[in-house]
């Protein structure tokens, strides 16, 4: 048995967002609120639960326009900081609920948190100033698949401008963000999705990101039916998404796609 679940694009812009500040280009300037893109990030919704898959500088916006007044676990994808920093605005589900949030990680990707944010990881005083409170829980290994927040989930690595990416695949659905280079490895953990979320920077591809043409390919070698590019910057003006195969579509912020996940997958706690 199946259980239906959604995913909801909260941000579909690259690391500059869209406008890009101070550019004046077509993209830049159209009025289209489909060229508004904030920095890259997800919602899953399962079984009454949200998950978040990556928190960027734009997180707070994206929260308050989509309504997000519980999370029941955060998943990083990498450490770069148009993926984590709004993780500070988290602490504002501390003083709701009082809990720490989960958060799915790579050991890599938590050894560069620490450095980063040092003081995410210190005692808090709650009677001083509160930060972000988050329960942290390191991914085993590179490939495997482990039961969070209830919900069984696939994970994957690949490298990205030398720093560790972990992707995600939940039921039929994937999101795999800042990628480029892959293993064997990761295609065969993505074989049966049917929605697959990639990135694509620019239309062709870059040092560390997809163009169209290795995201279609990427997207054929699993099987997709449905593929929809996101971490977009301001080459992709929303109106080219006409122009693109069936079965491709650009994403844009707010968009929601449905995916389903086996009853099995999911564990009640
Ligand atoms: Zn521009
Ligand atoms: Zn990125």
């Amino acid at each position: 048995m199946d259980t239906q679940a959604q995913f909801t694009f909260m941000g579909t812009g690259g690391s500059m967002g869209i406008p890009v500040i101070g550019c004046h280009c077509t993209t830049c300037n159209s009025s289209n609120p489909l060229n508004k893109r904030t920095r890259p990030s997800g919602l899953i919704q399962i079984a009454d639960k949200n998950f978040v898959i990556d928190v960027g500088p734009d997180f707070r916006m994206q929260a308050l326009r989509l309504g997000i007044e519980k999370i029941d676990g955060v998943l990083i994808s990498h450490a770069h900081s148009d993926h984590i920093a709004g993780l500070d605005d988290l602490r504002a589900y501390y003083f709701l609920y009082k809990s720490k949030t989960p958060c799915l990680l790579s050991e890599l990707t938590f050894e560069e948190l620490k450095q980063r944010y040092p003081y995410l990881f210190q005692p808090t005083d709650t009677k001083k100033s509160v930060t972000a409170q988050l329960d942290f829980c390191v991914l085993p290994q590179e490939f495997g698949s482990i039961f969070f927040q209830g919900i069984q989930w696939v994970f994957f690595s690949y490298l990205h401008a030398g720093i560790q990416v972990t992707g995600f695949r939940v039921g039929n659905f994937a999101y795999v963000s800042d990628i480029r280079y892959y293993s064997k490895q990761v295609v065969d953990r993505l074989i049966g999705v049917e929605t697959l979320t990639i990135s694509v920077h620019k239309k062709e591809a870059t040092a560390v990101h997809f163009g169209i043409e290795e995201a279609r390919e990427f997207s054929a070698l699993i099987g997709a039916k449905k593929t929809y590019f996101t971490h977009l910057s301001h080459d992709f003006e929303h109106s080219m998404n006409a122009q693109l195969p069936s079965g491709f579509e650009l994403a844009y912020d707010g968009m929601v796609v449905f995916f389903t996940i086996s009853k099995k997958d999911i564990h009640d706690n």
